[in-house]
């Protein structure tokens, strides 16, 4: 059964890896197997430090995901670490808050380059070099917004909706050629990304009351969807966004 999970010997590519999920995502996957390529903006010293102590091997690649050229740059990058790239995390995004009415063609942009326009990149070039090996996990991260509207954050509501719709058409082109590309939707997570709404004390108590299970989620909580989805446990399931959420979708 293990070996069902097993990411021995894959190496997996995990933008964001420098905090909050993709942290937690990277270390989950060490701790089945796999090698870490991990990106993020700056030093990724604190998340080596953890997937070492998983007892995985940690490579570093900085990358600023909101220019241009970045993600083209950085899958090649990727795939000269070890000669291949198994498993492709998706996760380095970024959120403004502001009313739709007030909210800037900067915010606008910044925050659809990094949250859809380098994802839609970054699986395209990394997904040919899994097209090549005719094998290959795409995990997008998505969100409640992927299917919500949210409140004060219009780009990230549409980049997120973009992000799950991204991954049922990519499925439809590689499900056929050993690419899986699936999504997970984290519900509420404690992360920098949060803290301003979990600052707001009427507002994390009403998001707290609707999780029916009663508790933000952490960055391990994603752990198990994640090396699920990355190993051949899923290799029938393709264009599914999972929702990882204490039941809020339910509620
Ligand atoms: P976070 O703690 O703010 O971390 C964001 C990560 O993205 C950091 O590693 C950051 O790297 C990286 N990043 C940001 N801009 C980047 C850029 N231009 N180029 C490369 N990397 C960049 O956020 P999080 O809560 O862990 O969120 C991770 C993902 O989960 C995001 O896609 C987010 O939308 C999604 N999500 C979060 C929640 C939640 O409740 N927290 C819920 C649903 C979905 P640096 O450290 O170098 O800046």
């Amino acid at each position: 059964m293990n070996s069902l999970f097993s990411l021995e010997g894959k190496t997996a590519l995990v933008t964001g890896a420098s905090r909050g999920l993709g942290q937690g995502i990277a270390v989950g996957l060490a701790k089945a197997g796999a090698d870490i390529i991990g990106v993020g903006t700056r030093s990724l010293e604190n998340t080596r430090k953890e997937v070492e102590a998983a007892g995985g091997t940690f490579y570093e690649l900085i990358s600023d995901l909101s220019k241009e050229d970045a993600a083209e740059k950085l899958a090649a990058d990727a795939i000269a670490v070890k000669g291949r790239v198994d498993v492709l995390v998706n996760n380095a995004g970024i959120i403004r808050r502001s009313e739709a009415e007030n909210f800037s063609n900067d915010d606008w942009f910044d925050v659809i380059n990094v949250n859809q326009h380098a994802v839609f990149q970054l699986s395209r070039e990394i997904g040919k070099h899994m097209l090549e090996n005719q094998s290959g996990k795409i995990i997008n991260i998505a969100s409640m917004l992927s299917y919500q509207g949210g409140l004060k954050v219009p780009a990230y509501t549409a980049s997120k909706h973009a992000v799950a719709g991204l991954t049922k058409s990519l499925a439809n082109e590689w499900s056929s050629k050993g690419v899986n590309v699936n999504a997970i939707a984290p519900g509420y997570m404690a992360t920098d990304n949060t803290a301003p709404i979990r600052e707001d004390e009427s507002r994390n108590a009403y998001i707290t009351s609707r999780i029916p299970q009663g508790r933000w989620g952490t960055p391990e909580d994603l752990q198990g969807a994640a090396v699920f989805l990355a190993s051949d446990a899923s290799d029938y399931v393709n264009g599914h966004v999972l929702n990882v959420d204490g039941g809020w979708m339910s509620s």
